[in-house]
Formats: C-alpha cells, sequence, structure tokens
C-alpha cells in the first residue's frame, strides 16, 4: 500500500515535538547540586523546561477477541484528534500568511486515506496486539520500503510518514505534543538528548540553559550551544527524571553544575557570579578590533566556526578574523527536504556578502554520524562514525555533492571564499573529489557561469591516515584545518559524544600533540598555512601550547575568540615555542594537563572564573 498524501509534491518543514508526563519518585522542592560536563559557558537561571525523548517507547502487549473492537475505537479516536490538531494548525497557517499548509495538507491526506484505517484493523484481527504496536510496526514496514524506492523524492518522504505517525500515537499514548521552536517564555532546557537538528529548531531566544543527561564537549549540541551563546552542562546521567517542568534552576556552564530549586544565598550568589561574567565579556570585547598578535610580533588569526547563516552576526561583536568552519550540512538538517541548488547558493552567498572582505572557509557536506538528515535514508549502520559520512557520502552521491559545488562556485564571486573537504583518510578519495570539482567547474564553464578560478581549496585533518600522510596530501591543497573533535576521537578510538568514556578524550594525549606537531610541520614545510577548527583550538587552556606548535589559524565559536585573543596578545611565541619543548617530553597526558593547566590558571587566570 502507498500512503496517500506522500505521492503529492507538496511536503515542506517537519514538526518537532515536545512530550511531558509525569514523573515517579523523585522528591522535588529541595536544593539540590549535579555535576556535569561545562558544555558552554555562562550563567542561566530560569525556570526548567522538560524536552522529553521524542521517540516514546511503544508498548506491546496481547489482546483477545473482545477487544478488537475496542482498540480499533481508539485508534479511530486518536485519528479524530489528531485530525483536528492539523486542522486547527492548517486555519493558523492561513490566517498567519504561513508557508507550512502544503506540508499540513499532505500530512491530513495520509491520516485520513481510507486505507490506512483498513490495514490498521485488518492486522489488529490478525495479530491480536495492542494498536499503538501494530500501528507503530505498520509504520515501520511501509518506511522500509519507501526508503528502498528509487525515487529519492519518495525516500524524502519517510520523515513525514514518522511525524503523522508519532501524532496518532501521542494521542493513543496521552502524550502531549508542543514544538520546540513554539516556545514562548524563557526557559532552561532539559533533556535526555537533544539532536543538533532539535537544537537548530528550538525557539534561541528563549532558551537560556540547557542541561542534559548525556553528551560532551565536542558532541555537536555542545558546539551549537556556544554558537548560540546558551550556558550549557551536558553528560548529568539523570537530571532529566530528577526534574520537573516549572522547578526553578541555575545553569552554572561555566563551572560544569546545575542547581535546583536554589535557596535565597544560593541565588544570590548565582546572579552576582552571572554579572561579573557579563562584565568580564563586555571587557575582553575592547579586544576586537586589535589583532591575535603575540608581543614579538607572530600574526596568527582567529576565526569563527558557524552552523547557521545568522551566526554571521556575532563575528564583529567577537572581533573575528573572518568564518573558518561553515558547517554546511546544518542546512541539510533543517527541513525535511534537501536544500536545492538555489536555497544553498542564497545561503552561501548571504554569509559571504555579510562577512564581506574576509575569508570564508565553507566545509562541504559532512552528514552521517550524528548528523542524520532524514531524507538520506537515515542511518541504520553498525558504526556510523566510523560509516558512510561527510566526504565518504558525498562521493557515493555524487547527485548530491555536485549540486552543492555549483552552489559554492556560483557563490564564490562574492568573497573571498574557500572550500574544504571533511574526513578525508587519504590521497585516492581527495583526488576522487577533485576530480568532481572539476567536472563542476567545466559544466559551469560551458554554461557561461562566472565562478572565481582560484578559489582555494583544503581539506581538514580528522583521520589518523590523513595526518599520518600529511606529507603527501600538502602538496595537494591549499590549506589545513585540524580537526581535533574528529581527530582525537579516532586517535584515542573514543567516542566524542560518550559521557561515560569521556575521561580518554584527552587533547593533551602524547599521541594526538604528535600528531597535530607532525601534520603542521609538514605542512609548512611545503608552504601551505593550518588551520584548526575543532572545539581544542577555542580552548584557552591550549592556546599557548598551538601556538607554540606554529598553528597560523584558530577556528572556534564566536563566543571563544576575545579570551584566546587575550591570552595571544600576552605572550611572546618563543615562550609559547619553549612550552611545546616541555610537553613533548612528557609520557602522560596527565602530566601534561596538570603541568599546562597550572600554568594557565597561575599565569592567565584561566579556568578562574
Ligand atoms: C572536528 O571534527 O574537529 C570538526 C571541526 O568537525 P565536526 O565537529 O563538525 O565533526
Ligand atoms: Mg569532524
Amino acid at each position: 500500500m502507498r500512503l496517500r498524501g506522500i505521492s503529492s509534491k507538496n511536503i515542506g518543514m517537519k514538526q518537532l515535538s515536545l512530550t511531558a508526563f509525569r514523573q515517579k519518585t523523585y522528591s522535588f522542592g529541595t536544593m539540590n547540586e549535579f555535576s556535569g560536563i561545562s558544555a558552554s559557558p555562562g550563567i542561566a537561571i530560569s525556570q526548567a523546561f522538560l524536552y522529553l525523548d521524542d521517540t516514546p517507547t511503544i508498548p506491546r502487549y496481547r489482546i483477545d477477541d473482545s477487544q478488537i473492537a475496542d482498540e480499533f475505537e481508539r485508534f479511530t479516536v486518536a485519528v479524530e484528534k489528531a485530525l483536528g490538531e492539523l486542522q486547527g494548525l492548517q486555519n493558523q497557517e492561513r490566517t498567519n500568511g504561513g508557508n507550512q499548509h502544503e506540508l499540513l495538507d499532505s500530512h491530513l491526506l495520509m491520516l485520513s486515506d481510507p486505507e490506512l484505517t483498513s490495514s490498521i484493523e485488518s492486522r489488529l484481527r490478525k495479530n491480536r496486539l495492542n494498536v499503538e504496536w501494530v500501528l507503530y510496526r505498520f509504520i515501520q514496514e511501509q518506511t522500509d520500503k519507501l526508503l528502498r524506492a528509487e525515487d529519492q523524492y519518495l525516500r524524502e518522504r519517510t520523515a513525514d510518514i514518522h511525524d503523522v505517525a508519532k501524532r496518532v500515537l501521542n494521542h493513543l499514548m496521552f502524550r502531549q505534543k508542543i514544538s520546540l521552536s513554539d516556545l514562548a517564555r524563557e526557559v532552561i532546557l532539559v533533556a535526555h538528548e537533544l539532536m543538533p537538528s532539535d537544537a537548530i529548531a528550538m525557539n534561541k531566544r528563549m532558551v537560556k540553559g540547557i542541561a542534559l543527561d548525556g553528551g560532551w564537549k565536542t558532541s555537536h549540541t555542545a558546539i551549537l550551544a556556544r554558537a548560540f551563546e546558551i550556558p550549557a552542562v551536558l553528560g548529568l546521567s539523570d537530571i532529566s527524571r530528577a526534574i520537573r517542568t516549572g522547578e526553578e534552576i541555575i545553569v552554572d556552564g561555566n563551572r560544569g553544575r546545575v542547581i535546583t530549586e536554589p535557596d535565597d544565598r544560593t541565588k544570590k550568589r548565582y546572579l552576582r557570579v552571572q554579572r561579573e561574567w557579563r562584565k568580564r565579556e563586555v571587557e575582553l570585547m575592547n579586544l576586537n578590533e586589535l589583532p591575535a598578535e603575540t608581543q614579538d610580533g607572530k600574526l596568527v588569526y582567529l576565526t569563527a566556526n558557524i552552523e547557521v547563516p545568522e551566526e554571521v552576526d556575532a563575528l564583529a561583536s567577537h572581533g573575528a578574523d573572518g568564518v573558518g568552519l561553515y558547517r554546511s550540512e546544518f542546512l541539510f538538517l533543517r527541513g525535511t527536504r534537501l536544500p536545492t541548488e538555489e536555497a544553498q547558493y542564497h545561503a552561501y552567498s548571504q554569509v559571504l556578502r555579510d562577512v564581506r572582505d574576509k575569508p570564508v572557509t565553507i566545509r562541504t557536506l559532512d552528514l552521517g554520524g550524528e548528523k542524520i538528515a532524514p531524507m538520506l535514508g537515515g542511518s541504520r549502520e553498525r558504526n556510523p562514525i566510523l560509516g558512510w559520512r561527510a566526504i565518504r557520502l558525498c562521493l557515493s552521491r555524487v547527485d548530491l555533492f555536485k549540486v552543492q559545488l555549483r552552489a559554492l562556485l556560483r557563490a564564490s564571486v562574492y568573497g573571498d571564499l574557500r572550500i574544504m573537504f571533511p574526513m578525508i583518510s587519504g590521497i585516492e578519495e581527495l583526488n576522487h573529489a577533485y576530480e568532481v570539482l572539476d567536472e563542476v567547474r567545466q559544466e559551469l564553464r560551458t554554461e557561461g557561469v562566472t565562478f572565481r578560478e582560484d578559489m582555494p581549496v583544503g581539506i581538514m585533518i580528522e583521520v589518523p591516515s590523513a595526518a599520518l600522510t600529511a606529507d603527501i596530501l600538502a602538496r595537494k591543497v591549499d590549506f589545513f584545518s585540524i580537526g581535533t573533535n574528529d581527530l582525537i576521537q579516532y586517535t584515542i578510538a573514543v567516542d566524542r559524544g560518550n559521557e561515560k568514556i569521556a575521561y580518554l578524550y584527552e587533547p593533551f594525549h602524547p599521541g594526538v600533540l604528535r600528531l597535530l606537531k607532525a601534520v603542521i610541520e609538514n605542512a609548512h614545510e611545503v608552504g601551505i598555512p593550518v588551520g584548526m577548527c575543532g572545539e581544542m583550538a577555542g580552548d584557552p587552556v591550549a592556546t599557548l601550547i598551538l601556538l607554540g606548535l606554529g598553528l597560523d589559524e584558530f577556528s572556534m565559536s564566536s563566543v571563544g575568540i576575545p579570551e584566546v585573543k587575550r591570552i595571544i596578545r600576552s605572550v611572546t611565541i618563543s615562550e609559547a615555542e619553549e612550552l611545546v619543548g616541555t610537553v613533548m617530553e612528557m609520557r602522560s597526558y596527565q602530566e601534561v594537563d596538570s603541568f599546562v593547566a597550572e600554568l594557565m590558571r597561575k599565569r592567565f587566570e584561566v579556568g578562574v572564573y
């Protein structure tokens, strides 16, 4: 069967849902402190908003003949409610002149399809299982079929089917559905997990802080929290079970603490820290117009990592020298359709125009791993982090890759654009990527479309095999950008988003430091610059070491730039090189960690606030 509504090409943004249910065994109303990972700095004090996993656990139990009619009745009532909800949304769209009515029409069509009703009824009779389970299995089968379809449009519709099914399931299971983008009051978002697509969609003005059970500094949700300058504490284990909506909480993103129901003294103390923190931020902004230059004249570049074009506004207010990493895949995580060439062209040229004459490095699609775009069929891999992602995905979906390259080349006339390929593991992949790029250039020339012929092309060094063959790769590119988030993950074999083994995730592991040194030296040998766009580049504890290793460009969330600049401007390059000489002799990360942390605290007050 083919669900009605999926055949009409009429689907837009997917709705996100928010669920709230009553917790069981916690005693609320008393002050408690939870310890986690400080993922984004700053202090937030507000009411908690519990955002529970969007994927409900589906109950499964047997029913007997006498219950079939009741189960079916439950289903029809839930469908009626879901239809009413969709019609309500449709009316709102019409009144507000929104652009979601085509999407809503298609969802209404799917839900009112008589084949859906008859399939559920016959399955209830045949399987004698509860209706939630029957519906869930039915939807799984339908989407599995669609994912195998030749037609890409049909494959992309699976997200809509899931959305519609979730709406009905929520009614069957009495779950309340609210959209994160509709948050209308200031809250601290508390959740077990927040997908990057949730973080992109949420109403950022209303989210004052984030507290999550899972995650780690380099998970993409942490990166987004920093990008949006929202204080965040991650890796809190089970905070989502200990907090309920409406409770007052404090998120201390500087120290990695969450305090629930603070008493007056604690709240006053945090309000004071919040004021001091803000004051210090303002003071640091005095450095905005100054270069990142050491006392003895070594100039480096401090650029910004951005995920969405709107972040460009933060560049000027934090004194960025351009964009060092634009994670273009977030354009693909925002909707249920792949962005067209035109949409991408507009996004890229907008960023270039907004940044004016400063350089902008756009990374080609790095989807896969935790960044799953539903329209590409999701990820059913056993090891997605080692799987079909980034350049691998692009080289096997040349159709997608070419659309992006066309959009990038067309946009290149608007500024100083550089592009880079993610996850390159060796020369073969790089050559293959160049072949596709050359084909696209040729096509554009034939069409008479102008683009910058000399646009620099670089690669990310984030796979150990690339780092170890940096001498070979350096001869083929215009620059390197070290992606330490992945490079550390793959070098130490430690999942960057898993808080259980986070203690192993060590930027100062001698193995990592040796790789960094080798990459920078090999690049400099052939005269190409090296940047770093992993989170290590924005960690003030690492600034002196990276400077001493010879890094040319540090790219980080805008918010981190002033502090790194302050450190760079107050040292000499020889001091930094001397430190590198000392730490490269050390045999363990513990030794490096404690030595460097102490030095940075005493000399630059790093970690004091
Ligand atoms: C990295 O791996 O360091 C990087 C910058 O890329 P991402 O965090 O998007 O994987
Ligand atoms: Mg990476």
